[in-house]
C-alpha cells in the first residue's frame, strides 16, 4: 500500500461529497461512492485510522448519499429483517445498568435516549444491539443477518462501518455530542423512529424479527 493510494482514496471522498452536493452531478457521485466502497480494504482501514475526526463534512455527505441510495433500494420492497444498532456512549455515564450485552436491562427511566429508542424498536419488533466503537457490529450483523441495519454513531464510525460492511445495507444516523465524542451522546429519536417507520413493514411480526 502506498501514500498515493491513501491520497487517491481521500480525493475520491472529497470529490464524491462535492458531486453529491450538486443535483446535476448525482450520477457521478454514485460512481465515486461505489469506487470508495470497492477500494482496497487495507487502504480504507488506514484512512479511517489516520483520518479520524477529519473530513467530517465529506463523511457526512457520503453517509447522506448512502442513505438516499438505501432508501431508494427499499422504496418498493421492505427489508425482511432490520437491526437497530446503538453506540455504547449513548447511555448516560450515571446509569448503573449494564446494557451493552443486554439492552433489556434498561428500565427506560428517561435519563438518556436509550429508553425511548428501545421503546421505538420494541413497537416495531426490531432487535436492538449496543456496540462499543464499532467492535461488535460485525458480530451482531453475522448473528442476526439483518437485511438493513439502522445505525446510530458518529460520522467516523458510520463511515468506517459502511466501508467495512459494504455487502450489507446500513442506514446511518449521526449522533449528537454535547460533551464531545464517546461520552453522554444522544440522537434525534424522531429521526430513528422515521427510519424504522420507513424500513419496517407493517405486517412484520415478532417471529419474523427473531
Ligand atoms: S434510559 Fe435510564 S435505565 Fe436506560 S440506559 Fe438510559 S439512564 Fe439507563
Amino acid at each position: 500500500m502506498s501514500h498515493t493510494q491513501l491520497a487517491q482514496f481521500q480525493q475520491l471522498l472529497i470529490d464524491c461529497a462535492a458531486c453529491a452536493a450538486n443535483p446535476a452531478q448525482r450520477a457521478q457521485a454514485e460512481v465515486l461512492y461505489r469506487k470508495l466502497l470497492d477500494f482496497d480494504p487495507k487502504v480504507q482501514e488506514l484512512f479511517c485510522f489516520q483520518m479520524e475526526r477529519e473530513l467530517l463534512d465529506a463523511k457526512r455527505a457520503f453517509i447522506e448519499l448512502n442513505n438516499r441510495l438505501v432508501r431508494a433500494e427499499f422504496s418498493q420492497r421492505k427489508p425482511r429483517t432490520v437491526l437497530l444498532l446503538l453506540p455504547f456512549c449513548i447511555q448516560t455515564t450515571s446509569c448503573p445498568r449494564r446494557i451493552v450485552w443486554k439492552i433489556e436491562n434498561c428500565r427506560q427511566c428517561g435519563a438518556c435516549s436509550v429508553g425511548e429508542l428501545l421503546r421505538a424498536a420494541n413497537e416495531k419488533h426490531v432487535p436492538v444491539r449496543v456496540s462499543v466503537r464499532g467492535r461488535f457490529a460485525p458480530m451482531f450483523i453475522k448473528e442476526l443477518k439483518p437485511e438493513i441495519t439502522v445505525a446510530v454513531a458518529c460520522e467516523d464510525e458510520l463511515f468506517s462501518g459502511m466501508l467495512r460492511a459494504s455487502k450489507f445495507r446500513c442506514f446511518g444516523i449521526g449522533n449528537i455530542r454535547p460533551e464531545g465524542y464517546c461520552i453522554n451522546t444522544s440522537v434525534d429519536v424522531d429521526a430513528v423512529r422515521e427510519a424504522l417507520d420507513y424500513f419496517v413493514q407493517e405486517e412484520l411480526t415478532a417471529e419474523d424479527a427473531e
